[in-house]
């Protein structure tokens, strides 16, 4: 048997417990850490795009100035994916 800590991609707490699966038949886990308050996540995203290390990093180019399409291109996800964080940082950090 093998054993995996998972840890929360939020907060990387280890407090995780199985809380169902997808309707692709994937596993979902439920931070059970007081700063995620019962957030769900997926070890496999079937969409890179739906991953917070992939959001961050679409805000974190934004910070350098990379274009909608370059950043598209290098995630390899879509110009709309790249677009919802890239409003957000536009309000939020002006
Ligand atoms: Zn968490």
């Amino acid at each position: 048997m093998i054993l995996q800590i998972l840890h929360c991609p939020h907060c990387h707490g280890t407090d995780i417990v199985r809380h169902g699966t997808t309707r692709q038949g994937k596993q979902r886990y439920r931070c059970r850490e007081q700063p995620c308050a019962g957030r769900t996540f997926l070890l496999d995203y079937s969409y890179q795009g739906q991953s917070p290390e992939v959001k961050q990093q679409i805000v974190d180019m934004a910070m350098n100035a990379s274009g909608i399409r370059d950043r598209a291109r290098v995630l390899h996800i879509s110009t709309n994916t790249v677009l919802g964080p890239y409003i957000l940082d536009r309000c939020y950090c002006p």
